[in-house]
């Protein structure tokens, strides 16, 4: 059985579960309060997690790999994990977003209800938007306002930055910082009725201008935004940043376990911080959550930056975000990578504390330790050229007669049955296949050499037909009589070489993509490099080729094993049952398909 790979989170889980960290909870929200439907009713002794994307962009494998992870945990220990939107920011968002990310996660495998779905005692997940939460997010505002723990700073945005100190410097106090309560509500208020320009002021918590943690010198928790929001409308001028809302947010649904980026550490004092402040004030229930970081997956050869991957979209380097060589959850599908296989990279992949480089290539045996058991098998010719059997009128007694052939469509899965097709006078293979000149070892079709054609005949080869210009236009050759596969002739002679190939009588002609990496270097963006010059020239090519005929009328989105050649699958967007379009997924060998 494969061994687990660590996974520090696993391990905190698992604890809490045995202490009972979270048994026993109490929920302090009011009935028809924003705090009270957020979490359903109680079962608090259960693991909580959330997935909480901003919709202002497109998901890509590294969202994956959170996606699997939280979702994955509440799976495992029983729990529920919350599909959560983290819309605080009015500009950025768009319908399109939500719609993508939301069909991302489906995709992925997982699935929530609507919260008054909840059921007790079912392992179910959740859909929730932090917008829902700015009543809430408002009130605590006022709230630590009232405390001295808040206030309303004027200082242009300039000297904010300059008296916040740096690593070496401590912070200056604002000469706001000591307003009375009374006149930081006052002001507040009239940020929130837009009396004030966006920019004009902030609210800022009362920590420590001193702090080590330049987190903690008074971090800014809300800004005017005179802006329309997707979900709230022009209902606030006013909107809460990120650090203020998140913890919020976790606190109101009852997330346990809130898992994030390495990068978010140092924001956990903060967090800590204000939802402590908030529970003193009886605003929000003990235990409260807390914030757990790991290592982001960094995958070689890909880009995960948002706006780099823009850019690829907007200048034309890929046809957009779902072109099958983008790291985007959509891309990724389009190649043909499955479900299954991105689930199983976030797991063997694990969850440390420590930054480090996957691989491509575990990408790809991902895929194809997924595929091996389930894809089908079938012949492809992927850079077809003619074979033409000279004697094969002397040898069945036309030039039109065909003769059946089958083979399993899976090796090892006999109830899936036998594919049938024909070998007939003339049949598409490789071009690589023959060698005029077969270099040393070369075991394949050459002059002389006799190899079989898989699930047919042993061939022998007589010559090549060439244009003016000495290109090979067709490959000669014999049938040798009584050598049939699964006849008992088809020992009589031992050949070295065997050789795939689709009849030209009963083949089905395809556009082929051939999909590589994106890039050529593994680390295309490491060190404020162009990008862009890393960009692999053959990335795609197209071909048409020639599909054996078990491959007729196939619908969208299906997955093969093309014998010799890999993985492929039929495209999502573009394929048709009488015009098929393919997507080379992966070769059968580790790295370069090359
Ligand atoms: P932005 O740069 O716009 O903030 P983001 O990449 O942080 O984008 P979010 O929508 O905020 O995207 O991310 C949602 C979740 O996915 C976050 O919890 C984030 O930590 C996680 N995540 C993003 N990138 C990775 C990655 N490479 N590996 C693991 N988790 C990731
Ligand atoms: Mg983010
Ligand atoms: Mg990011």
């Amino acid at each position: 059985a494969a061994v687990k790979p660590a996974n520090f989170l696993r391990t905190i889980i698992e604890r809490d579960l045995e202490a009972g960290t979270y048994a026993g909870r109490h929920f302090a929200g009011t009935p028809g309060d924003a705090t009270h439907h957020a979490a359903g009713p109680l079962d608090a002794a259960r693991v909580r997690t959330r997935f909480p994307p901003e919709p202002n962009g497109y998901l890509h494998i590294g969202h994956a790999k959170s996606i699997c992870l939280n979702f994955g945990l509440a799976r495992d220990f029983g729990g529920v994990c919350h599909m959560r939107f983290d819309d605080t920011n009015p500009e950025k968002e768009e319908q399109e977003y939500v719609d993508g990310i939301l069909d991302a996660v489906r995709w992925l495998g997982f699935g929530w209800d609507a919260p008054d779905a909840h059921a007790p005692g079912q392992n179910r997940s959740h859909l929730f938007y932090a917008s829902s939460y700015f009543d809430f997010m408002y009130r605590a505002a006022e709230h630590l306002i009232e405390r001295s723990l808040a206030y309303v700073d004027e200082q242009t945005p300039e000297d904010m930055r300059r008296n916040r100190g740096d690593f070496t410097t401590p912070g200056t106090d604002s000469p706001f910082r000591s307003r009375s309560p009374a006149d930081n509500l006052a002001r507040f208020r009239e940020m929130r009725a837009g009396q004030h320009a966006d920019g004009a002021m902030v609210l800022r918590a009362k920590i420590d201008m001193a702090s080590p943690n330049i987190n903690l010198r008074d971090p800014a928790l809300y800004r005017i935004k005179h802006a329309e929001h997707h979900a709230t409308g022009t209902a606030w001028c006013i909107y809460p940043m990120y650090t203020f809302a998140h913890p919020i947010e976790d606190a109101l649904e009852r997330i346990t376990h809130s898992i994030c980026t390495l990068e978010f550490e140092d924001q956990r004092p903060f967090y800590d911080w204000l939802l402590e402040r908030l529970a003193e004030g009886g605003l929000l229930a003990q235990p409260l959550p807390k914030q757990y970081e790991f290592a982001r997956l960094n995958m070689t050869y890909i880009i995960t930056s948002k706006r780099k991957l823009k850019q690829l979209v907007d200048e034309g380097h890929v046809s957009g975000w779902d072109d099958p060589r983008m790291p985007t959850i959509v891309g990724l599908r389009r190649r043909g990578y499955t479900p299954e296989s991105l689930q199983l990279l976030a797991e063997r992949t694990g969850a440390s504390k420590a930054n480090s480089w996957i691989d491509y290539s575990w990408l790809d045996i991902a895929l194809r330790d997924d595929l091996e058991g389930k894809a089908a098998r079938a012949m492809a010719v992927i850079d077809p050229i003619k074979l033409v059997l000279g004697n094969w009128s002397e040898v069945f007694g036309s030039d039109d007669h065909t003769e059946a052939c089958s083979a399993p469509a899976h090796p090892q899965r006999p109830e899936l049955g036998q594919r049938q097709f024909s070998l007939g006078r003339e049949v598409w293979i490789e071009r690589d296949d023959f060698a005029e000149q077969p270099p040393k070892g070369f075991f394949r079709l050459f002059p002389g050499n006799k190899v079989r054609l898989k699930y047919g005949y042993v061939i022998e080869c007589t010559g090549c037909e060439k244009d003016a210009d000495g290109r090979i236009t067709a490959v000669l050759a014999r049938v040798v009589p009584d050598t049939k596969s699964g006849t008992p002739g088809a020992d009589s002679v031992k050949v070295k070489g065997v050789i795939t190939w689709v009849g030209v009588h009963d083949g089905i002609a395809a556009e082929l993509r051939l999909y590589d990496r994106l890039f050529s270097e593994a680390q295309p963006d490491a060190g404020g490099k162009d990008f862009l010059s890393a960009l692999n020239p053959a990335s795609k090519s197209v071909t048409t080729g020639y599909l054996e005929p078990s491959l007729r009328d196939l619908p969208a989105d299906q997955r093969f094993q093309f014998e010799r050649h890999g993985y492929f699958v039929t495209d999502r967007i573009d394929h048709r049952a009488d015009r098929p379009v393919i997507n080379r997924i992966t070769g059968l060998k580790d790295g370069w398909t090359k």
